[in-house]
């Protein structure tokens, strides 16, 4: 049994096993989860004994393990690759802006989702991810840069709600005082779209911001680049996001990637005005990332802005999402192909 996948309450419980003050679980508590601890080694106030009894009961303290970083010489970003217990690897983004730093986690191995431009998808799903495997990338990424994350986004490899249960524990663990303590509105969680799943989202009483994987401006050219929309249909998620907002009140961010030829033209532009010009939303421009399984190109410079104006001049909230880490694997899932490949 993993440490780190105890509540502040089951620590609690299992000290008092062990006959332990109650304190003691208030110090391995704030060492895994505030002061980013690696091994029982680091946890320089508990004694030997109670580490040595933990052991004999089972309990083990393994984290996630950095086994790669890749440094971006343009802005700083760097790119995560970590080892889990069962040598099954995962990788995550520590992003710098002005306003803070920002962590994009992976929430499963691989992703059964097989979104068309997405190379975390290419060699298909093995396993969810526990949420403490979760929070680990996070603790761990700050550990190791010595910068304070203040933003996270669960946007790397996997469909987090496709992983639901360890989603809730990870957003309430990381948001919790006695742990992280990152404000929820300073959590963001990506979907392409399982409808259900947003609805029960919806009912969580979470702060959090749901950004939709959209990526097109109809059913049809949607199905083309995204197989969920085959099972959900793109009036039937946009009608979820929308009751997403009544319930919770948290404006929905879209993201689009504008591939060129595919889904940049201005008629995309007015059929997406159509579509979402009624709702409280945020629309995130992404040009693709270039992978090269598919042969996605990114509109230039000028289509993109065009595309920017038109649905700003519809009163859309609009941003391009600056490119991090050009000079680095940047497209998710392509350091870890990469690895897995050698
Ligand atoms: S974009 Fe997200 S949901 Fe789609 S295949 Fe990639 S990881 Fe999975």
């Amino acid at each position: 049994m993993e440490l780190s996948a105890l509540s502040s309450r089951e620590l609690a419980e299992l000290m008092n096993e062990l006959g332990q003050p109650a304190f003691r679980a208030k110090q391995i508590f704030e060492w895994i989860h505030k002061k980013s601890a690696s091994s029982f080694e680091d946890m320089t106030n508990v004694p030997n004994k109670l580490k040595e009894a933990l052991e004999e009961k089972g309990y083990t303290f393994v984290v996630p393990k950095i086994v790669e970083v890749q440094e971006s010489k343009l802005d700083g970003t760097k790119k995560y690759l970590f080892a889990l217990s069962d040598h099954q690897v995962v990788e995550s983004v520590l992003m710098k802006y002005k306003h803070g730093n920002s962590v994009c986690i992976s929430s499963q191995v691989g992703c059964k989702m097989g979104c068309r431009f997405c190379a975390s998808t290419l060699d298909g799903w093995l396993r969810n991810l526990e949420h403490y495997e979760m929070l680990e990338q996070v603790y761990q990424i700050q550990k190791e840069s010595g910068e304070r994350v203040s933003n996270v986004v669960v946007m790397g490899t996997g469909e987090p709600l496709d992983n639901y249960e360890n989603l809730l524990l990870f957003i309430r663990g990381l948001s919790s005082e006695e742990g992280f303590h990152i404000s929820q509105r300073n959590i963001t969680v990506s979907t392409c779209g399982l409808v259900p799943k947003i609805y029960q989202l919806a009912e969580e009483e979470l702060q959090i911001t749901l950004a939709l994987s959209l990526h097109a401006s109809s059913q049809e050219e949607r199905e083309k680049l995204m197989p969920i929309a085959k099972t959900y249909e793109i009036h039937q998620v946009l009608d979820a996001c929308r009751h997403y907002f009544a319930r919770t009140g948290r404006r929905i961010s879209f993201e689009y990637s504008l591939v060129a030829g595919v889904n940049d033209s201005i008629e995309d532009a007015n059929r997406l005005k159509n579509l979402i010009g009624d709702m409280n939303c945020h629309v995130n421009l992404i040009p693709v990332n270039p992978i090269k399984e598919r042969n996605y190109k990114q509109p230039n410079r000028e289509n993109i802005l065009s595309f920017q104006n038109k649905l700003e001049n519809y009163g859309i909230n609009v941003t391009i999402r600056r490119e991090m880490g050009r000079d680095i694997d940047g497209a998710c899932g392509q350091l870890r192909k990469k690895y897995m490949e050698r």
